[in-house]
Parts: structure tokens; sequence; C-alpha cells
């Protein structure tokens, strides 16, 4: 598997490092809350499973977890721009304090659609942490709800990159680092229309 990887653009170690800064930083802000705030950590399956498995182990606060399903891929590199939410909540967030957790944000349209269903499901407030952030990517704008934050680990090139919970057609979810595929593996072999990647220039 990592054979099959071209460069690797933040190792196992920068992950940990940054995860744990970033659970600092989400703990003092929730313990700043008054009164104690009841907050609910949302993932955005499968990507954030483990972004959210090692971050939720650091933040020093009681939480309630659960994850919602969003599809805007389908199984190439390029968004259809049309999420839509195919499996839901299971805990009301009404009057939590909710942080969204994403693998990555891209051109927006995932947790612009996310957020305003947790506000629309009665969230006090709407943070978003995510992993890796596109920003040169974002074609829609999100609002986030009351005292929300965003937060984000790393800003990401605009590469198609896998690992650390990210996929490519499903593989590579386990990979303990992220970094970008060699060409030749951006390859369907059930879709012969797939075959393109969003990956721009080169890799240096
Ligand atoms: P959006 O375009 O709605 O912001 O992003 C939707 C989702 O596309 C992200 O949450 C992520 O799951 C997926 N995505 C975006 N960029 C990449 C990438 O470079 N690699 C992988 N594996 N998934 C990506
Ligand atoms: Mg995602
Ligand atoms: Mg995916």
């Amino acid at each position: 598997m990592d054979s099959h990887i071209e460069r690797v653009l933040w190792t196992q170690d920068q992950i940990a490092a940054r995860v744990s800064s970033l659970a600092s930083q989400i703990s003092a802000d929730l313990s700043a809350l008054s009164p104690p705030p009841s907050v609910a950590v949302v993932g955005v399956a499968t990507g954030a499973f483990l972004f959210l498995a090692d971050l939720v182990r650091l933040i020093r606060l009681p939480v309630s977890v659960d994850f919602v399903r969003a599809e805007s891929y389908g199984s190439g590199t390029e968004s259809s721009g049309r999420p839509r939410i195919s499996s839901g909540l299971k805990l009301d967030v009404k009057g939590k304090h909710v942080i969204l957790v994403e693998d990555i944000v891209d051109t927006g349209s995932t947790v612009a659609c996310l957020v305003e269903h947790l506000k629309s499901k009665g969230a006090t407030s709407v943070s978003v942490c995510t992993f890796l952030d596109k920003p040169a990517r974002r074609k829609v704008q999100f609002e986030l709800v009351g005292q929300g934050k965003f937060y984000a680990g790393f800003e990401c090139p605009d590469y198609f990159v896998v690992g650390y919970g990210m996929d490519f057609a499903e593989l590579y979810r386990n990979l303990p680092y992220v970094g970008v595929l060699k060409p030749e593996h951006y390859k369907f072999e059930t879709n012969p229309n797939v075959t393109t990647t969003t990956n721009k220039g080169s890799l240096d």
C-alpha cells in the first residue's frame, strides 16, 4: 500500500502533534463558555473517523459523539457539488454546542449543508473542525452558528490526498499518514470513464 504513495504530505508524528494542539484549543474554548456547555461532536463518516477518534480522546470535557453521512463524491475525485445527508443523526443536538468534524473542507458544499442541518435541529452553536482545509477550492461559503468557530489542522494544497481516514475508491483510509497517490493508482478498474484527478502541477 505504501508503495502506491508518491509523496507524504504529513507524517503520523506531525498529525499527532497538530491534533493535540487542536484538542487543547477546543478544550480551552469550550471551557470558557458559561454555563458549562453540553457538547456534541459530530463526525462526517467515513473520512473523519480517525481524526474524530484521536481528537475526542484529547478533549478534556464530557462530550457525546455521533456521525452523519453525506454523499457528494461518487467514486471519483471530483465533487458532484450537491451533497445529501444519507444517514442522519441519532443524537438530539437541540441546545447543544456542536463540533462538526470533517476530514477536508474542499468546495465547502458538504459543510455548508451540514451546518444548516444542525442549525435547523436547534444546535446552540455549530463549530467546524476540519483536519484539512483546501481554501483555494472553496465555492460555497458557510456561516457558523452562535459562537461557533472554525478550526483547521493543516492547509492542504490542491492535490487529491489519501490516508488518515481519507480514501480513494474506499482504499487507503488506514494509512497513518496523509499522502498523494502515484498517478497510476488514481485509475479505476470498474469505471473506465473515471480516470482523471484534481491534482494539478508537479508535486514539488
Ligand atoms: P466539499 O467539496 O463538499 O467541501 O468536500 C466533500 C468531501 O470530499 C470532503 O469532506 C472529503 O470527504 C472529500 N474530499 C475533498 N477533497 C479530498 C481529497 O483530496 N481527498 C479525499 N480522499 N477526499 C476529498
Ligand atoms: Mg468528508
Ligand atoms: Mg471519499
